[in-house]
């Protein structure tokens, strides 16, 4: 049960939790796609340059880009088979971005590449670089590469490893499981970023609905490892890391500041799994734990995906019901409503939430804010999402950023969800944030 020592963050919401359809159930393998669309940047910093050509044979795991300096992280195939054609593959953004077809063999036993594993024992640089070689990127939806929030600046002092498993996005439960079913992987991977980190202690923090993931964690945890496990009350976005750090730590994060300068580095759980689960054998990532669901799938579970296999071959794997309105990469709070079924699954996609709603059903009208202020109370961040918004609808972005903390905003959408006037304010300040970054760059 959640302990009465933990000061929640201020703010927050409580949104209905839809986990009770895929919590239960444990993850499946799915099928290989006949065609996997492998973007070369998949995390955030420089893309990946390609080391095949077309019409080479590949072999699972093996190397298919390689990182473009420290900022980056490389590609491994998903799958045996064939390069069909390098150029443009659609993407998230709706954009065509550089990255390769490449067709699976129906007929492969799919055995995976092995690498060189790095030892438990080795050094700093030697896990920070196994990192970066087996590609990984925060798997909790921000894909950011792992090795070089491991990379600690001189003169700074990391005290503890803040193993993130909170999951409080609606629909998804891929954490959940992976607490439950890679609880080895998840030590493995924390005795990595103990050492590369020089951190003395790791922290798992679990939410309140998932009990059973924190017993199997603090049942399962090794004597000689320095961690313990904490269970939180519920609320939204208590995943993120500044709330996380707040209510475990009672740290606060300055604005514009880095957890690392208060001496906290925060990696997701499923991350953390990877890394006990890849670096033992010397492996690169070339899959991950997506949760299924939505009131548009038929067939809604955990599944352990490949890397590129697109959102149509994963709907018409697991069926789909209704007339399909929407579809979301990750979840529906923080997660990309997606362009099209064509763009696929990559490191960072936590979730695929498809809904499908009553064609006949009038479109959600949006009123004029009512000032009731719910948003206000809502926000985690403690800005003014209703200034905001109106200063949105004006065009007004610099002022937005110079005089309404703009950039603290990390787009939770708490306070789209409360705002009883339907005001998509979320949307307005990413529209927003990616006004004042063309301005900056012009
Ligand atoms: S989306 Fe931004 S403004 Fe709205 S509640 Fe979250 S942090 Fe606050
Ligand atoms: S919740 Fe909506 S209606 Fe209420 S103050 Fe905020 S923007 Fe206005």
């Amino acid at each position: 049960m959640p302990g009465p020592k933990h000061q929640s963050f201020r703010h927050g919401i409580h949104p209905p939790e839809h986990k009770e359809d895929t919590a239960h159930l444990a993850i499946k393998q799915f099928p290989f796609a006949p065609l996997l669309i492998i973007p070369f940047s998949q995390h955030i910093g420089r893309e990946a340059v390609p080391v095949v050509k077309a019409h080479d044979e590949v072999i699972r795991g093996q190397l298919l880009a390689k990182a473009d300096g420290f900022m980056s992280v490389p590609i491994h195939a998903p799958a045996s088979g064939v390069i069909k054609n390098i150029g443009l593959v659609p993407s998230i953004q709706g954009t065509m971005v550089n990255g390769l077809y490449l067709e699976s063999y129906p007929a492969s036993t799919q055995e995976i590449l092995e690498g060189n594993p790095c030892p438990l024992d080795a050094g700093k640089e030697e896990i920070i670089a196994a990192i970066q070689n087996a590609g990984i990127a925060g798997l909790g939806g921000a894909a950011f590469p792992t090795h070089v929030k491991l990379k600690i600046p001189e003169g700074t002092h990391v005290d503890t490893v803040l193993i993130n498993g909170i999951e409080c996005e609606p629909y998804l439960t891929t954490d959940h499981r992976v607490m439950l079913e890679q609880t080895g992987d998840i030590f493995t991977g924390i005795r990595y970023l103990l050492k590369a980190t020089g951190a003395e202690r790791a922290v798992i923090g679990v939410e309140a609905n998932k009990p059973d993931a924190a017993l199997m964690l603090k049942d399962n945890a090794p004597n000689d490892l320095a961690v313990s496990v904490e269970v939180l009350n519920i609320k939204y976005p208590q995943g993120a890391e500044k709330m996380l750090i707040k209510t475990l730590l009672n740290r606060e994060v300055p604005t514009g500041a880095h957890s690392v300068e208060i001496g906290v580095i925060g990696i997701n759980v499923a991350t953390a799994a990877e890394i006990g689960r890849l670096l033992p054998h010397g492996r690169g990532i070339q899959e991950r734990v997506i949760t299924v669901g939505g009131n548009a799938v038929n067939h809604k579970g955990n599944y352990r995906v490949p890397i590129g296999t697109p959102l149509r071959f994963i709907l018409d794997t697991v069926g789909v019901q209704g007339t399909l309105s929407e579809v979301f990469l990750g979840g529906p709070m923080m997660g990309q409503a997606a362009p099209g079924l064509d763009i696929p699954v990559t490191k960072g996609t936590s979730g695929v939430i498809a809904y499908s709603r009553d064609k006949n059903a009038p479109p959600q009208k949006i009123y004029p804010c009512i000032h009731c202020g719910r948003c206000v109370q809502a926000c985690p961040m403690l800005l003014n999402p209703s200034q905001l918004g109106l200063l949105a609808k004006k065009n007004q972005y610099e002022k937005m950023a110079d005089e309404f903390n703009l950039k603290d905003c990390f787009e939770c959408g708490a306070c789209s969800f409360v705002c009883p006037s339907h005001i998509p304010l979320v949307q307005y300040f990413r529209i927003a944030k990616s006004q004042l970054k063309k301005a900056q760059a012009a």
